[in-house]
């Protein structure tokens, strides 16, 4: 392991400050991505600072504004939190399925989402909950809509000294609900070949959809939403066959690359798949039948 120097801030101000130094200084929440990172020498750092002791990284409540997650809370928080629960499954969901319990229980949702990679399978339910990145930084605090938030391949918005405080999500209305699933080739401990997670807001009284947010692990640089996927569904009464389509066009925002994890055209087939049975899912949990 490279030396580097080592700071544990108990306030905000306090992190904002250290964050600003010079060199080369890394945020660290979890450590479950980073410390691997800089052991196998793909990161550097001159100095480390542990948010996990500051109070507004480790908020979970809820306010006018939605639900807020400080950027250092752990997954294992937000698998077991009743609100998280019922009112954001699909990050239940995703919470439950990222590493290990072991993993959950010192890994971020924050890191998970600045640690970027197209394969994080938190990201895409903060996406369909159209998440908001409140970011600290020396000049003050600013907010970014978190599907702006992902520039490339473990690359964000987020600029020297700047760092994650914490992600917003509105409350969702009555008669929706999410859902996520991913396609690994084992139980556990591995990376989403696919990853697919669906919202759905229904009207229960005609079945029409009024609004639909489908969004992609691992299936492009970035996480991305599905956006010919969410047009096809929005305004229509919901059925088998609109869900079918709606899979079929969530197809078209799936750019994947070939590897040792799945082709290309395989991956393009989970998303169909994955969609489906997510939208399924949402509807279950709302309560509409088909
Ligand atoms: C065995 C194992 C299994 C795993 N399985 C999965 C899996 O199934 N699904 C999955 O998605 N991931 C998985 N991962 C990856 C990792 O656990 C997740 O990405 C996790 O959510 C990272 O969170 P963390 O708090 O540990 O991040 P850290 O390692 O602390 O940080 C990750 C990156 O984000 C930066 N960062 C952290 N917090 C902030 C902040 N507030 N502001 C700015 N930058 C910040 C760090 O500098 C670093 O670059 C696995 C990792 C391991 C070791």
């Amino acid at each position: 392991m490279p030396t580097f120097d080592f700071a544990a801030p108990t306030t905000l101000a306090e992190a904002v400050t250290l964050m600003a130094s010079a060199g080369t200084v890394r945020a660290l929440a979890g450590g479950t991505d980073l410390i691997d990172q800089l052991k196998t020498n793909r990161r550097n750092a001159d100095l480390v600072v542990d948010l996990k002791r500051v109070p507004e990284l480790q908020r979970l409540g809820s306010d006018a504004d939605g639900l807020h997650i400080g950027a250092a809370r752990c997954c294992s928080d937000l698998h077991h939190d009743p609100t998280v629960n019922r009112l954001y499954a699909g990050l239940a969901d995703s919470t439950g399925l990222v590493g290990s319990v072991q993993i959950q229980n010192r890994a971020a949702v924050g890191g998970n989402v600045c640690n970027a990679a197209p394969s994080g399978d938190t990201t895409p339910n903060l996406l369909v909950h159209d998440a908001i990145a409140v970011i600290a930084g020396p000049s003050g605090a600013r907010r970014v809509e978190l599907t702006d938030f992902f520039v490339g391949p473990g690359q964000t918005v987020l600029q020297k000294g700047e760092f994650l405080q914490e992600l917003i999500l509105p409350a969702p209305p009555d008669d929706s609900a999410s859902a996520y699933l991913r396609f690994i080739p084992r139980n556990e401990m591995d990376i989403a070949v696919a990853g697919v997670a669906s919202f759905l807001h229904i009207d229960p009284a005609t079945k029409t959809v009024k609004k639909a947010r489908i969004a992609l692990a691992s299936v492009a640089p970035t996480p991305v939403r599905a956006r010919a996927a969410e047009a096809v569904l929005e305004g229509k009464v919901i059925s088998a066959s609109l869900i079918d389509a709606a899979s079929v066009a969530a197809v078209e925002s799936a750019t994947p690359i070939t590897d040792v994890r799945g082709s290309a055209e395989y991956r393009k087939e989970l998303v169909r798949v994955l969609t489906r049975r997510t939208l399924n899912i949402c509807l279950d949990r709302i309560g509409v039948s088909l």
